[in-house]
């Protein structure tokens, strides 16, 4: 249980981090060619190329204080 800065609380709060996908590569359909060179990666590196973020939630306001994003697959 992460304790970081809330900007709401204005004070250090425990957080809970949750593991969110990201949806916005999904919706587009103009990135056809970054998809394919996407699957070529995973394809080399056999591990499943997800874009993931981090985010921290506040427990005691919900409020989301900080993402970290996990695109590196090493
Ligand atoms: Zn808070």
């Amino acid at each position: 249980m992460p304790v970081l800065f809330c900007q709401s609380c204005c004070r250090d709060t425990q957080h809970k981090a949750v593991l969110r996908k990201r949806t916005e590569d999904d919706m587009s359909l103009k990135n056809k060619f970054q998809k394919f060179n996407e699957l070529i990666n995973q394809l080399f590196s056999g591990v499943p190329y997800h874009k993931m973020d981090r985010v921290c939630l506040c427990r005691y306001c919900n409020h989301q204080n900080a993402v970290y994003s996990l695109d590196s697959t090493h």
